[in-house]
């Protein structure tokens, strides 16, 4: 007991003595110009909402006050922004969200980035993890997933992510939203659900609590917390600030928040303490009778610790083992890269990571159902674990990631060798009933060399390794180096001007002219976002509308661009001009906003460009999420006279079965398709077999990045009507596209030459 409650002390002083910083500290962070200013001006203004989350990411200390992981968290970025958060703490979950949503306080904190919530939030990175268990009554099941509960009562707290989880992935579940993970308990111990969602420590905490004793985990709900501090998005700044400040909390800090807060044992020692000091501060004459209590206390608290062990014993098996595949899971790799990361280095043994990406698996589970994904899962675990040592640690730290730790020698020929034969592992065929099929693997590698002060570095680098291969070389192998941190460091960077970029105007349009093959006439033209950077200059569109897409500014960017390719086409109505229509792309994340329609149709209002000659190109991608939904917004648009094209046709999914069934007016084919028809036969054919399956569906075809006049003549003898590409006219100022100019690229298109 001693030696726990000097753990235990020591870890609060410890953390103590972390907090106490200059309060000037924001210096540290360098932080921009503009950052500089925005927290002067509301340094005592930041509001941060929170609720209670026990038993450690927050618990209620009194009325006004709690205490918790999360927290000692904010107290750190306090400290290190030099603020003064104003906290209000709020009845539920569901009520702290709700207010961030209407962006009543600034700050939320113990979130999970979703989706939906992207709307209205921007994520920190991440903080804390919280894994989240399905709990039945004892002996109802012995193991169970998500969809045995389908048409069953399955509770879950109003406002968290589960319950879009579930709500999107399990529709049949009847979902029964509560006010607190503890009526969610209260419920299912009295037999009213089936069900309930939770982490595991909330399970226990409220069994102990309640009295619970009929209650058990039998499984993963498959969605985990990954819990971050939430900022609205209409402040942009403010993620910046709380991210730099995330990233100046030290791992000791961290150490000493998690030892404080995360075990269960120590939730319990908080007692002793405080019988301790009750000892000390009442003196030698009480000691007898506090001796009396402490010895009762002592006793009850064996008998819940017995119970808690039984229960924990259940719990930390799941919590450490991934259920699906068996493999160990995300949480027992941080746990013990450590360990490996403090073994001493040296040429012949070092510790190493790779980490295995399964390329495209998303279109497993979209294809041949969710059943056969998990087989694919399970069986991949398998083999990679036959291929690997038994001092590895195999973990599957993401949805379709499995990370390999192991001691090997820093020699990179050999661990290129077991990167290359474990992604051959991958690679072989895999059989589930009487089909057949092979998937491909990626797979990023980092080495440690010297002393790490931070282990967890070492699988950030192996992700940035597989990022940047599966960007470069997918089916192959990359190792981490330098280049690649500066690269993200520089990406952060770009981020930021880029939200700049977006308030300052600093975005333009050009419009590259789309022509017939068959007359020469210019029938419209795409239009193509611009981004001139004061210090940067160009910054080109492929770099740029990723990282929009990334930092969630991407609807901001294309609502501009929509209605600025709007404006100039009407502009040129006026003026005349003689064009069919004008193209603007649309990414994924723009067009399956629940309102994208009537944002349309209100540019369109307000431009005065009649909806015919508004022409939206999509990528394949857009159709692999909600089909249904899709369709709906694209014959609501079609219904009006909008029209849709397929961008890059062939490089996605390409499946004739969205062909048949979506409004798409014209297929635009890849310009990597188009640069290689002249020499190279499987180009060749693919542009044959678009061609055909655009003209069997009544479709238009345009071939794209067209640069030379072999191209064209083949093209045409394809009888691809329409082109667009460097030999006509690259993309154009508006200024400069006038009736003459138009005139001038119809007249370098050839007279069509019949095959
Ligand atoms: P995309 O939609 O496939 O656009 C065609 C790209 O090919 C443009 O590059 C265009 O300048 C280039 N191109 C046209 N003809 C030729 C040619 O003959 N040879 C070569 N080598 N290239 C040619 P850009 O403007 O750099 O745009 C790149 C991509 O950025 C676009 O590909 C599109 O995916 C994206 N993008 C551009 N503007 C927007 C936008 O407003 N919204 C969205 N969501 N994406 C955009
Ligand atoms: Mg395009
Ligand atoms: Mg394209």
């Amino acid at each position: 007991m001693t030696t726990a409650l000097s753990t235990k002390f020591y870890s609060f002083l410890l953390l103590v003595l972390l907090l106490i910083r200059p309060l000037s500290a924001a210096a540290h962070l360098s932080l921009s110009q503009e950052e500089a200013r925005w927290l002067e001006e509301h340094r005592d203004t930041i509001t941060v909402g929170v609720a209670v989350i026990p038993p450690y990411l927050s618990n209620r200390v009194s009325d006004n006050e709690v205490e918790g992981l999360s927290l000692d968290y904010l107290k750190l970025m306090e400290s290190a922004l030099g603020a003064r958060f104003q906290y209000q703490i709020f009845a539920s979950y569901g009520s702290m969200i709700e207010a961030s949503r209407q962006r009543s306080v600034d700050v939320v904190f113990g979130i999970t980035n979703t989706e939906a919530r992207n709307d209205y939030l921007n994520f920190t990175s991440v903080y804390s993890h919280l894994s989240n268990k399905i709990f039945t009554q004892k002996g109802r099941f012995k193991r169970a997933e998500m969809s045995d509960f389908a048409g069953k009562r399955f509770a879950v707290p109003r406002g968290t992510a589960l319950v879009g989880y579930i709500a999107n992935n399990y529709p049949e579940i009847l979902l029964v939203q509560v006010g607190e993970l503890r009526e969610a308990f209260s419920l299912l111990a009295a037999g009213e659900v089936d069900g309930v969602g939770s982490y595991a420590s909330a399970g226990y905490l409220y069994s102990v609590l309640d009295g619970i004793d009929n209650i058990s985990i039998v499984g993963s709900v498959g969605f985990d917390y990954h819990i971050s501090f939430g900022s609205r998005n209409d402040q942009p700044i403010l993620n910046g600030l709380l991210e730099k400040a995330l990233a100046s909390i030290t791992f000791e800090q961290k150490k000493a928040i998690e030892s404080r807060w995360v075990h269960p044992e120590d939730s319990q020692r908080v007692d002793m303490d405080t019988v301790i000091q009750w000892l000390v501060i009442a003196g030698f004459s009480l000691t007898m009778i506090l001796l009396l209590i402490v010895i009762f206390w002592n006793r009850s608290l064996k008998r819940e610790v017995r119970y808690r062990k039984k229960i924990q014993k259940e719990v930390s098996f799941l919590a450490y083992h991934d259920e699906l595949t068996g493999a160990y899971n995300r949480q027992h790799m941080i746990e013990v890269l450590p360990e490996y990361t403090g073994l001493p280095s040296s040429d012949d043994e070092t510790t190493c990571v790779i980490l295995l990406g399964l390329d495209n698996f998303s279109l497993i589970n979209e294809f041949h159902g969710q059943k056969m994904g998990d087989y694919v899962l399970r069986r991949m675990s398998e083999r990679l674990q036959s291929r690997l040592s038994h001092d590895a640690v195999l973990s599957r730290t993401g949805g379709d990631e499995y990370t390999a730790l192991i001691r090997l020698s820093a020699n990179r020929v050999s661990l290129s060798h077991l990167a290359d034969r474990l992604i051959a592992e991958i690679s072989l065929p895999i059989a589930y009933g009487d089909q057949s099929f092979s998937l491909t693997a990626t797979a990023g590698i980092s080495i440690q060399e010297g002393e790490l002060e931070e282990p967890l570095r070492l699988l950030e680098q192996a992700v940035l390794a597989l990022h940047e291969a599966k960007k470069k070389n997918p089916g192959s192998h990359l190792f981490y180096a330098q280049e690649m941190s500066e690269q993200l460091l520089e990406n952060q960077q770009l981020a930021e001007a880029l939200a700049v970029a977006l308030k300052t105007d600093q975005f333009f349009l050009e419009y590259q002219p789309q022509v017939k093959l068959s007359n020469g006439k210019v029938i419209g033209f795409e239009a193509l976002a611009r981004w001139d950077h004061p210090l940067l200059g160009r910054i080109p569109p492929d770099k740029f509308i990723l990282l929009a897409e990334q930092e969630g500014l991407i609807v901001t960017l294309g609502d501009r661009v929509l209605s600025l390719a709007c404006q100039q086409g009407c502009q040129w109505l006026k003026q005349g001009l003689q064009f069919q229509r004008i193209a603007v792309n649309v990414s994924v994340k723009q067009f399956v906003e629940t309102d994208f329609a009537s944002k349309v149709l209100n540019v369109l209002e307000q431009s005065g460009l009649p909806p015919e000659m508004l022409e939206l190109e999509l990528t394949e991608s857009v159709f692999l999420g909600d089909r249904g939904q899709a369709k709906e917004t694209m014959s609501r648009l079609t219904r009006l006279g909008v029209c849709f094209s397929i961008d890059d046709f062939g490089t996605g999914f390409s499946s004739l079965l969205y062909l048949k069934e979506l409004p798409v007016s014209r297929l635009k084919l890849d310009q990597g398709f188009i640069r290689g028809i002249t020499q190279d036969n499987s180009s060749l054919q693919i542009v044959k077999a678009s061609l055909q399956m655009g003209h069997a569906l009544n479709m238009e075809v345009i071939a794209e990045g067209v640069e030379s006049r072999d191209e064209q003549e083949l093209l045409q003898s394809l009888h691809c009507e329409q082109a667009q590409g460097y030999l006509f006219s690259r993309p154009l100022p508006p200024g400069q596209i006038t009736d003459e100019r138009l005139q001038q690229i119809g007249d370098t298109v050839l007279p069509v030459t019949e095959a």
